[in-house]
């Protein structure tokens, strides 16, 4: 039982049967009550109305009550006896003239005044209720007439009624706690399949769904939100696993290498030449690791970074740097470098993941083209933002691969050719995410690529997405 008890349907049921037990027996008084009044009231009604009819038959000369041997016999009369009424008629002393009815011991009431009273039977024990009336005549009281009927009628219909309450408003109660536990308990079984479906889950299997029939109630929208995140916790668990899949064999590709290197050098013993050829080889990977793995750190921290350390950071000084330190690389592959920012263009953000941001889409645009140019540009938006435009003339990406190419480790020509994971446009995004901003890309083979970074305006804080540091 008090197991049941901690279940909503166990309650559920009995606050059912608590709410109409107190509303049916409040219910049940009241009807009770009304009716023992209402029986009351007839019976004095009828009394008196009997005990007028009997002063009205009755023979009055000079005040004096004329004795009539046929009273009795009189056709009213013996209509009252048989609806088993008792009368009395009275000389104002006490005498009595007429009587009949199977009421006759009783006491008689003094005849001064009207009156009702109830008395028990001397003899059946019945409870009776009795009616006095004077007769008054011109000059003094003739006589009194006394009427008294059984309540034995009232008392068994009322009875009757209290038996009907008192088994009914129990058998009420107890149908609609059965009722309300059944109802509660069909709306609530989905409830306990989540329950069941939840304990099954952990994080090495998340493949379980509750695959209820859509209904579109408060369970039914729980059940479907409940697989949703299922869902949702299993494609992010997934996407982890194949993270760390892809950053160990990431990690394992530039080891191999320098085992592979270090096994050389100590086949046999080299020439000076030989080793400073390797070191610098060594150098180059152990390079390599070390951008991979900052690479790594940053996606892994994710936007973890405290808004805190945001500022107001000036995109001009700061993409004209940029600019500047990527120029070599980029005139000794031929290419021309243009950098195009208006002065005082600030967005609130990080400085060091903002450089990073750039770095990898100018050195994306310088790696990927072979002739021509790159254009760096920015301007501020009427809605707040700031939009930085890197554009290059290299040889673009094919739409088959443009959506894919923010995904972690995706590249579209996957060999050692040219150095990167594919982590770059990743962790670019999610920079520019944690922003509050985006990160888009437009591109046709053969003509060149056009990344565009919106940023929220420091000078207008008020746009969504991103919360001034105080
Ligand atoms: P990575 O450069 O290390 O390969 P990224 O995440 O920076 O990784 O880029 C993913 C892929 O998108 C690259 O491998 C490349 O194929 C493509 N890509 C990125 N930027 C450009 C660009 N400016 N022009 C052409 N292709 C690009």
């Amino acid at each position: 039982m008090m197991k049941r008890l901690r279940t909503v349907r166990g309650r559920f049921a009995l606050w059912t049967a608590g709410l109409l037990l107190v509303g049916l027996s409040v219910f049940g008084f009241y009807v009770y009550q009304s009716m023992a009044r209402r029986l009351a009231t007839a019976v004095d009604e009828s009394l008196t109305l009997v005990g007028a009819q009997v002063v009205a038959g009755l023979d009055i000369v000079k005040d004096r009550l004329v004795s009539s041997e046929s009273f009795t016999e009189e056709p009213e009369n013996v209509d009252l006896q048989r609806r088993g009424y008792t009368v009395w008629v009275t000389r104002p002393e006490g005498q009595v003239i007429h009587a009949f009815g199977p009421y006759q011991h009783l006491d008689l009431l003094s005849g001064g005044t009207a009156a009702f009273s109830t008395q028990s039977d001397p003899e059946t024990g019945d409870a009776v209720r009795v009616h006095v009336v004077p007769v008054p005549g011109e000059a003094r009281q003739v006589a009194a007439v006394q009427v008294a009927h059984s309540l034995e009628d009232s008392r068994e219909t009322l009875e009757r009624l209290a038996t009907t309450l008192l088994i009914g408003v129990p058998g009420l109660v107890a149908a609609a706690a059965l009722g309300g536990y059944l109802l509660a308990a069909r709306a609530l079984s989905p409830i306990d399949r989540i329950i069941q479906t939840a304990r099954r889950i952990s994080a090495e299997d998340l493949s379980a769904r509750l695959d209820l029939p859509v209904v579109d109630d408060e369970v039914g929208r729980l059940a479907v939100t409940f697989d949703e995140m299922l869902a949702r916790l299993e494609m992010s668990f997934r996407r982890e696993r194949q993270f760390t899949t892809d950053a160990s064999h990431e990690l394992r590709t530039p080891l191999s290498a320098m085992q592979a290197i270090l096994g050389t050098v100590r086949a046999r013993r080299r020439t000076p030449a030989e080793y400073d050829r390797a070191l610098a080889d060594l150098a180059e990977e152990s390079d390599r690791l070390q951008s991979l793995t900052d690479d790594l750190l940053r996606l892994a921290r994710g936007d973890a970074r405290a808004p805190e350390s945001r500022e107001a950071v000036e995109l001009s000084t700061l993409l004209a740097d940029l600019c500047d330190s990527m120029r070599p690389l980029a005139q000794a592959k031929g290419l021309s470098l243009t950098c195009q920012v208006p002065e005082d263009l600030t967005v609130l953000g990080d400085r060091d993941d903002l450089i990073r941001l750039f770095g990898n889409l100018l050195q994306n645009a310088v790696k990927y083209t072979e002739s021509g140019a790159i254009k760096v540009s920015a301007e501020a938006a009427a809605d707040g933002t700031v939009s930085i435009h890197v554009a290059d003339s290299g040889g673009g990406i094919d739409s088959e691969h443009l959506p894919r190419i923010f995904d972690r480790f995706y590249r579209v020509d996957p060999s050692r050719a040219s150095p990167g994971a594919g982590l770059g446009l990743a962790i670019a995004q999610e920079i520019a995410r944690s922003h509050g901003g985006s990160i888009e890309v437009s591109s046709q083979v053969g003509q060149g690529t056009h990344f565009t970074v919106t940023l929220p305006d420091s000078a207008r804080p008020a746009s969504p997405g991103i919360h001034p540091a105080t």
